[in-house]
């Protein structure tokens, strides 16, 4: 790929380019086409285990040691880096993930907002002094881990960088990161620019590789004191058993079947915008997508309608040519995702969105598809799909659609459609969901927001603040002095 300033079949270990040591590289795919276009490195446990003691001889060497606010200020050079090369790094994204241009865009602009944000952070992460018996001084010290593992999934790649490696940097940890097979390359791009900006060897080492062989190594390996995951539910539970043998902490970022509910006296314009949009962001592939739509029966014809007229308006095509929707991620996830399609049969296709004509015959694309009249318990209203697929269920009144609202596994991501103050408030407190938006979805992806699941969406919380108490040790000093 002539977009790449490095090469992608190396791995960064303590600050040097180095091929994996079994010598082997994993082909790289372009999603818009189905082309093989490169080879990344395919690092293996011996890689893992060198990066990790390369993070803890950076730790140990020194960077626990750095005061907070020269690391904040190295990790806003590097989102100023970032912010430079918005251009390179969504056209390096767009040819790896096949997300249109203005969401690789979107993600890296997110990625230096993240260094920006947890670089103003890093010397204002305090502790506290706690009122005690008489004679004590109790405080409270927030330290490192130390060595924190990163495991990354295909979809965001940026963001999910930003908010575990950046918080996680801030706090002052040295980082393992796997990004994903799938789509490695702009976490390479990164850790290269973090050299630039200045941040010392070793502080950030980069191991591609298959999930069975460099992620497994990396949740399991003894010297990693922090894991932060995010992908499916089953490698999410496999990383947090591996961690478990080493009574490491776990942050697990996984799916979700987020709902949109849409009452009676919602105002529709400003929602539909938000209810396809939400859903067909990076092609479905999103946790927090919402891939289930709830609406009054007062008014959802209406809402089928107007939806449906939607995604006939969704432009489907490749990546770099910066339409609505590109492909999905690999030939894999096209065929779950067709598979998944395949038991709406019995389903009503209220809307679906046409291919541009002359797609590439190889690339991943699967049309936008808008289910209706679908009851609650129909697999397709239950599962994550992981692609451009979208229910409308149908609702009576504001406890059934509570009901349908939590009826699943997940509870990532819900919001709520409805002109009423009193409803807005009490739908806040009963939905189960780690992020709940009242007549809007997402806030615009702010990174202040504290972000995670309930259920089998997950544990712990990235983003905003909070992401930082996650990647710190709290410890209590209680001193006598009489
Ligand atoms: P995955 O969970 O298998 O992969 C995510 C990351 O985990 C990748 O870096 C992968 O290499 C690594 N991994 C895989 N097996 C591992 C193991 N045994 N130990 C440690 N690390 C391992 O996801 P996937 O296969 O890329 O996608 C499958 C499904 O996962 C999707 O269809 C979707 O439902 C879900 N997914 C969710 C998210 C999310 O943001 N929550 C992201 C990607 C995928």
């Amino acid at each position: 790929m002539q977009e790449l300033w490095f090469d992608p079949s190396r791995c960064l270990i303590g600050g040097a380019w180095v091929a994996p040591a079994g010598g082997g590289t994993l082909p790289l795919y372009d999603p818009s086409t189905g082309e093989e276009i490169g080879a990344i490195a395919r690092g293996r446990a011996e890689d893992i285990d060198a990066a990790v003691t390369a993070a803890r001889m950076a730790f140990d060497g020194g960077w626990s040691r750095v005061p907070a606010a020269e690391r904040g200020r190295i990790l806003m050079r590097l989102g100023q880096l970032v912010q430079e090369r918005v251009e390179a790094l969504a056209m390096i994204e767009a040819r790896d993930v096949g997300k249109p241009l203005k969401q690789a865009r979107a993600d890296a602009v997110a990625l230096a907002r993240y260094l920006e944000f947890y670089g103003g952070a890093a010397d204002k992460l305090l502790g506290e002094t706690i009122p005690y018996l008489d004679g004590y001084t109790v405080y409270t010290l927030r330290e490192p881990h130390g060595v924190t593992g990163h495991i990354v999934p295909w979809n965001y790649p940026m963001q999910i960088i930003g908010r575990s490696v950046g918080a996680a940097l801030a706090a002052g940890n040295c980082c393992v990161l796997k990004p994903a097979e799938d789509a490695c390359l702009t976490a390479l791009a990164f850790a290269d620019l973090a050299r630039d900006a200045g941040l010392p060897d070793g502080v950030l080492n980069v191991v591609p590789g298959l999930g069975a062989e460099a992620g497994a190594a990396l949740s399991a390996h003894p010297g990693v004191q922090h894991l932060s995951f995010t992908g499916s539910v089953a490698t999410g539970a496999a990383v947090q058993t591996a961690a478990a043998a080493n009574v490491v902490p776990v942050t697990l970022e996984l799916g979700g079947k987020s709902p949109q509910l849409v009452f009676g006296d919602a105002d529709l314009d400003a929602a539909l915008p938000f209810l396809v949009g939400a859903g067909i962001q990076n092609a479905g592939q999103t946790c927090s997508a919402a891939s289930r739509i709830l609406v009054e029966a007062s008014r959802y014809d209406e809402v089928v309608e107007r939806m449906a007229a939607r995604y006939a308006a969704l432009r489907v095509g490749p990546a770099v040519s910066d339409l609505d929707v590109g492909p999905l991620i690999s030939a894999r996830q096209k065929s779950l995702v067709e598979g998944w399609m395949a038991q709406g049969a019995d389903l009503e296709v209220a809307g679906q969105a046409r291919l541009e004509d002359d797609l590439p015959d190889g690339g991943y694309y699967v049309a936008p598809t808008l289910f209706a009249g679908v009851s609650g318990d129909h697999t397709l209203a239950r599962s994550e799909i992981f692609g451009p697929v979208q229910v409308i269920i149908p609702f009576d009144s504001e406890e059934q659609a509570v009901a349908l609202a939590n009826g699943t596994d997940y509870g990532l991501v819900a919001s709520v459609w409805s002109a009423e103050g009193a409803r807005q408030m009490r739908l806040a407190r009963s939905l189960k969901a780690g992020q709940v938006f009242l007549n809007n979805y997402g806030a615009g992806g702010g990174v202040e927001l504290p972000f995670g699941g309930v259920g089998k969406s997950g544990h712990g919380r990235e983003k905003g603040f909070e992401a930082l108490y996650g990647f710190t040790a709290l410890k209590t000093v209680a001193a006598f002095h009489g």
